[in-house]
């Protein structure tokens, strides 16, 4: 196959080439130190320490960092399949080093120089990781209604609220927080700001949130109470641009959620490609049966198109076009796609899917929260229906 260069948008350029050497060492890895393991950890609910030692060293945490701060700089059509085959195996591993990017993405193309040189590099090693601490008990798609507060109190801002549903809220050490520094402006987005908060006296676990599935990464409540920061972590360095840097990243954060769904798709499909050759009913295999060839056919073609969907958004993301409806389509297909892909795949095994001992069921308790994550798949269809409007005025 002839070697092409593939741009970042960062600046950053790759080859083909390149881009195959890293799958293929994260499929080394996969394969060695992960792939036997998930059935333990997914049922205890266990966070993979060994593993996230693992992805450091293989420079997960700085995949979409830009180089010239220590990461990889690498292209989000890369990171998309890198995404994508994580999730092939394990989902939740990608919510360790997805969220905590999407961080340092807000940082990279928001903050100010010195942010930049202040956090980036840490991130990239994985030495300081976090997410992105938008979501609160009364709100998650209505995010201008945040109640969290920032009063600015000399050189630094106090901060007052409770965040929720936050992913390595308990292991990480720090997050990108959306927060209101003046409630009484209208429009509401003009009063909100985004805070890179670390760890310390006033930021506090809550408690750690139980969920159906995506086990194993942390998911809490954070509380802060008369949380000092100071005024210097208000990313980009100035008030009332918060929701502009949150909805800016969530582009890249659709694509990441889009990738994650054509991973547990294809996962379904492959396992029930395989089971279909060798489960026996009425003398052959249960793929000799068009009902269960219908739905392998099925399953098949969702895989197609959601895998193409999001290398079509993350190609317009790296050549730096707005793409809020490409990653909306990609994050709804997929995510359906992930979620029909579960049920048949659950259905071709029988009892065998109910099964704990298999991956199937995990599959069909990972897909919903694609749906739900990173803008609900109600608000993808809206987001998408209004671009189009949009894009074709009459
Ligand atoms: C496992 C997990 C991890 C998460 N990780 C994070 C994280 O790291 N950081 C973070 O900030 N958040 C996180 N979230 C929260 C997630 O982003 C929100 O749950 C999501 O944005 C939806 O918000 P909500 O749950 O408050 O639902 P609501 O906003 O209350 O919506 C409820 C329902 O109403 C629909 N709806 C709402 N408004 C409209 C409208 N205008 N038109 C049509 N339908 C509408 C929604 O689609 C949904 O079906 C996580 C959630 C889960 C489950």
């Amino acid at each position: 196959m002839a070697v092409e260069t593939i741009q970042a948008r960062s600046g950053d350029i790759f080859t083909t080439e390149d881009e195959t050497l890293i799958l293929n060492s994260i499929n080394q890895w996969l394969d060695r130190d992960v792939r036997d393991k998930v059935l333990e950890l997914e049922h205890a609910d266990e966070y993979p320490h060994e593993m996230v030692e693992q992805m450091k060293a293989l420079g997960l945490f700085g995949a979409s960092i830009s180089q010239a701060y220590g990461g990889l700089g690498l292209p989000s059509s890369t990171y998309a399949k890198i995404v994508t085959t994580i999730s092939e195996v394990w989902m939740s591993l990608t919510g360790i080093f997805n969220s905590h990017l999407i961080m340092a993405a807000a940082v990279e193309r928001f903050g100010t120089e010195e942010q930049k040189q202040r956090f980036l590099p840490r991130f990239a090693t994985g030495e300081l990781r976090g997410g992105l601490a938008l979501t609160e008990p009364n709100c998650g798609t209505d995010l201008q209604a945040v109640r969290t507060r920032a009063v600015r109190d000399g050189d630094d801002y106090v901060i007052n609220g409770t965040k929720t549903w936050i992913s390595n809220g308990i292991e990480g050490g720090c997050v990108a927080l959306l927060v209101k520094t003046d409630s009484e402006i209208q429009p509401r987005h003009k009063g909100m700001s985004l805070f890179l908060a670390e760890k310390g006296p006033g930021f506090s676990v809550g408690r750690k949130l139980e969920k159906l599935g995506y086990k194993g990464i942390d998911s809490a409540e954070l509380i802060f109470d008369e949380y000092r920061i100071p005024a210097d972590n208000l990313i980009g360095g100035e008030e009332g641009h918060g929701f502009h840097h949150t909805v800016g990243g969530l582009e890249l954060g659709r694509i990441n959620v889009a990738a994650r769904g054509v991973g547990v798709a294809n996962a379904a499909l492959n396992d029930a490609v395989a089971y279909a050759q060798i489960r026996e009913t009425m003398g052959k295999p249960i793929g000799q049966h068009q009902a269960i060839q219908t739905k392998l056919g099925d399953m098949a073609t969702r895989c197609q198109a959601a895998r193409l969907l999001v290398e079509d958004a993350a190609k317009a993301y790296d050549r730096g076009e707005r793409c809020d409806m490409e990653a909306g389509m990609a994050k709804l297909f997929a995510s359906e796609a992930a979620m029909e892909n579960a049920a048949e795949c659950m259905r071709i095994h029988g009892a065998y899917g109910y099964s704990k001992e298999y991956h199937v069921e995990r599959y069909y308790r990972d897909a919903p929260l694609m749906c739900i994550g990173e803008g609900t798949n109600e608000m993808q269809r809206i987001i998408i229906a209004r671009q189009m409007m949009e894009r074709n005025p009459v």
